[in-house]
């Protein structure tokens, strides 16, 4: 079984899809992840994103793993784990800037759609999953929050991490990358034909599982 989990940052998709893909007892893919991983490799070495040659050289030289699928997946990057750097505010800040780039985003699909090949069923979560990567998917969510609310998700995940960011650096930051997201001629942020909508801001986690499992068994 195939499931693509779509929506913009802070709206739940990948709590969501971690727990529906142990429900289901198949492998979770966090597309994100892969952008994120890239886009640290990027800011390391200093590559400037409008250099194709030295973009595309990079790409070549790039190993992405995402290891343990079975559960919250750990990322290494060349062999070394990046998990928690990934979700850096310095990789924040890039990762949207990257991810519209036309040669980034044909290697990580490629990838992705081999990964959910070779696993035989996935709940993959990101913003191009149901309009792009699998279109073919047997269910299509869509989820959505506030932007308030979503910003309050993140500035919460940063605080219990125990990085405590101004509200207004963690709202621009969320809205500048929706836009870049939504607006990106390369597979937008939109909701994929056929896919279900769950607006998450007034809902726990519990109550979302509940909506996403109850529509697939009655759907199934
Ligand atoms: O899901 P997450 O917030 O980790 O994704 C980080 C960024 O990666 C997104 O803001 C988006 O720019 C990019 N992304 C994408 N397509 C995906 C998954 C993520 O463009 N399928």
């Amino acid at each position: 079984m195939y499931i693509a989990i779509d929506g913009p940052a802070g709206a739940g998709k990948s709590t969501i899809a971690k727990m529906l893909a142990l429900n289901l007892g198949v492998n979770y893919l966090d597309t994100g992840a892969m952008y994120r991983a890239i886009t640290l490799k990027i800011v390391r070495e200093n590559i400037s994103i409008s250099d194709e040659k030295s973009l595309q050289d990079l790409l070549n030289n790039a190993s992405i793993e995402l290891v343990e699928p079975l559960g919250a997946n750990q990322v290494l990057l060349d062999g070394e784990d990046v998990t928690e750097e990934i979700r850096d505010a310095e990789v924040n800040r890039w990762v949207s800037q990257v991810s519209r780039i036309k040669l980034i985003r044909e290697a990580m699909v490629k990838k992705q759609r081999e990964l959910a090949m070779k696993w035989g069923g996935a709940v993959m979560d990101g913003r191009d999953i149901g309009t792009c990567v699998l279109t073919d998917a047997t269910f299509k969510f869509y989820l959505d929050a506030s932007t308030e609310e979503r910003t309050r998700r993140r500035w919460q995940e940063l605080k219990d991490k125990g990085k405590e960011l101004p509200w207004e650096e963690v709202y621009k930051t969320i809205v500048d990358r929706d836009n870049i997201d939504q607006n990106r001629s390369v597979s937008p942020l939109e909701v994929a034909p056929g896919a279900v909508v769950i607006d998450t801001t007034h809902l726990s986690i519990e109550e979302v599982m509940q909506k996403v499992t109850g529509y697939i068994k009655e759907n199934g």
